[in-house]
């Protein structure tokens, strides 16, 4: 039997919502079936549960992952409403037995119930209460690794891959509400992000980040974060298409989930272009998220 209460001596059980469309989940090598390849080990030795939406539930069991771990936990089907009840269930306190730490959404953009309301509130809720909304394969085996290091456990070497930062290209977007948390975030983090070969971002996070750099000692003549537009003006879209032709694999995204926004169809662009590159991209969309995984990161690189 696990233990699924709080407890003072011993933090409860993570709960995570879990969902996939159907490209994810219909094939023997399909994206949430190679995710749990690598990550039923650390879901299974950290307890983790899985709040399953129906159809992505069985599949699990289809292919027999997760044997009869007690942690997958079956929700109706989404035509039943599986996936709203998600929805509210990350806006819970934490110490609410129906709270979910987190949901793992696997898109695949071309699916049309990855648009549907409750998949976009399901993001959006996740942004405003600081939880993870997690929509590639490469963003889930990641978090898995988060929580497991964050715990205590050794690194897990078969993803050594996903941490080498020396390889890969950083984006920074943050809406106006939001800057001074990049800001802060890159502040505080600030030796982690140089380790990346590129950085890059929308216009005005990137000039901020550029004086930011600078007042840190890195040479004004070398800009820390190369800029692309404003966001408005098209800057999402660039950096989209960097992620598109493989360029850019990790994307920290700020955003402002209280204002409408002028160009939502570029930062959905954007998402989407993440989700295209299911294997190799991830997206983090709020500063809280950002700032777990970096202290992650950190001490897996330390240990
Ligand atoms: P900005 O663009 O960095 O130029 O402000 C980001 C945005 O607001 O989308």
């Amino acid at each position: 039997m696990q233990n699924i209460n709080m407890t003072t001596t011993h933090p409860r059980k993570l709960r995570f919502g879990l969902a996939a469309n159907r490209l994810h989940h219909e094939s023997a090598n399909a994206a949430c079936f190679d995710w749990l390849r690598l990550s039923a080990v650390g879901i299974e030795s950290l307890g983790i549960e899985l709040h399953t939406v129906g159809r992505t539930f069985d599949a699990i069991q289809r292919e027999g992952l997760l044997g009869s771990y007690p942690g997958l936990i079956r929700y109706p089907y989404g035509r039943e409403g599986g996936l709203m009840k998600l929805v509210a269930r990350v806006t819970e306190s934490d110490n609410n037995a129906n709270a979910l730490d987190g949901a793992i959404y696997l898109i695949d953009p071309v699916d049309p119930s990855s648009i549907f309301p409750e998949a976009l509130a399901l993001k959006r809720q996740c942004i405003t209460h600081g939880r993870p909304f997690i929509s590639t394969m490469a963003g889930a085996v990641e978090w898995i690794e988060v929580e497991r290091v964050l715990a205590g456990f050794e690194a897990d070497p078969r993803i050594n891959r996903l941490f080498e930062l020396e390889t890969q290209c950083l984006a920074m977007i943050a809406h106006d509400a939001l800057k001074h948390e990049m800001i802060a975030f890159a502040d505080r983090h600030f030796d982690l992000l140089c380790r990346y070969t590129r950085r890059v971002a929308t216009g005005t996070t990137g000039q901020r980040l550029n004086e930011l750099a600078i007042s840190r000692g890195w040479p004004a003549d070398t800009p820390w974060v190369d800029r692309y537009l404003s966001g408005p003006m098209g800057g999402d879209a660039q950096i989209a298409d960097l992620v598109l032709d493989g360029n850019c694999q990790r994307v920290i995204f700020f955003e402002d989930p209280h204002v409408a926004r002028q160009h939502e169809a570029d930062i959905q662009l954007l998402e989407r272009a993440v989700r295209v590159v299911t294997r190799e991209a991830t997206c983090a969309t709020s500063p809280n998220v950002a700032d777990k995984w970096a202290q992650a990161v950190t001490q897996r690189a330390e240990a």
